[in-house]
């Protein structure tokens, strides 16, 4: 069966400023630790590296995860406080590791604030991630990392309420809206649960990126959603119509964190009740 047995996932760094302990360092970022496993098989994987390498390295040693496991790295989109932790993370595992991102990833990315224009791309050259114990891996469709464990791939948008607002790119020369096509998720078919799907900010969209995980998976409903939802700043409409798409879709379980906002937890926790959780810096969850 094309399923993992168990999939065990570590916020080792998030937004809020409330860690699940002191001593760990939350920063504006993300970064997920996530084991899988199948049979006597573990695949570590390491979702995003969070703003910067040391937050994420102090955070793992306090949390005793052990980042030299990590067999694969999945970037989730090209933005800084998702990536600007690699090259650092890459030293400190030391080993030849696949940097698995879509292409657009690298390119030039800003984000638009009142007609100012901020860097909001990988903080680092591209010739220093190819000088890296870094193999670059850089694909525009799904890849399947072992049985049940998929990354998504680009994201086909189709649904009517996300719309991508706010960032711009370079392309031939020119500044143009960024629509981000390298925003991608993690796919996991978790037995006995169903589907999971982890995501990075889904600038793509919760509900095109839940789409994407139907088709790619072949499954039929999503179990749990875990990740930045980018609802901070939605309209009540769009977060309303957020969730009766994924109460269409089956979903039981939602762990937003990270860019999701308040506004959205909210009303993610009025409906699915206990069944939503917020994730902070050194949250462990299980599925
Ligand atoms: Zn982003
Ligand atoms: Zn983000």
């Amino acid at each position: 069966m094309s399923q993992v047995d168990g999939m065990r996932l570590t916020v080792l760094v998030d937004d809020s400023k409330n860690p699940i302990r002191p001593e760990l360092t939350a920063k504006h970022g993300l970064s997920f630790f996530i084991e899988l496993k199948a049979g006597r098989h573990t695949t570590n994987l390491l979702m995003d590296t969070g703003p910067s390498a040391d937050v994420v390295l102090q955070n793992a040693q306090k949390l005793d995860v052990d980042l030299r496991k990590v067999d694969s790295i999945v970037l989730s989109h090209g933005h800084y406080d998702h990536t600007g932790g690699l090259l650092g993370i890459l030293k400190h595992i030391g080993k030849k590791v696949p940097v698995i991102a879509h292409p657009g990833a690298l390119e030039a990315k800003f984000a638009a604030k009142k007609k100012r224009l901020k860097k909001a791309g990988i903080p680092f050259r591209v010739s220093e991630l190819e000088k890296s114990s870094g193999i670059l891996t850089l694909k525009r469709g799904p890849t399947s990392k072992a049985p049940g464990i998929w990354v998504s791939g680009e994201i086909k948008r189709a649904s009517p309420f996300e719309k991508v607002k706010g960032f711009k790119t370079m392309r031939r020369g020119k500044l143009v809206d960024d629509y981000m096509p390298d925003d991608q998720a993690l796919f996991v078919k978790v037995k006995g649960k169903g589907l999971v799907v982890v995501t990075g900010c889904a600038h793509a969209g919760l509900i095109n990126t839940i789409e994407q995980a139907k088709k790619v998976t072949g499954s039929s409903g999503v179990y749990a959603v875990v990740g930045g939802f980018h609802l901070a700043g939605a309209s009540a409409g769009r977060i309303s119509a957020t969730i009766e798409e994924l109460q269409k879709a089956g979903v039981k379980v939602v762990m937003p964190c990270h860019c999701t906002g308040k506004k959205a937890i909210t009303k993610f926790s009025k409906v699915f009740g206990k069944k939503c959780n917020q994730l902070r810096t050194g949250n462990v969850v299980t599925f």
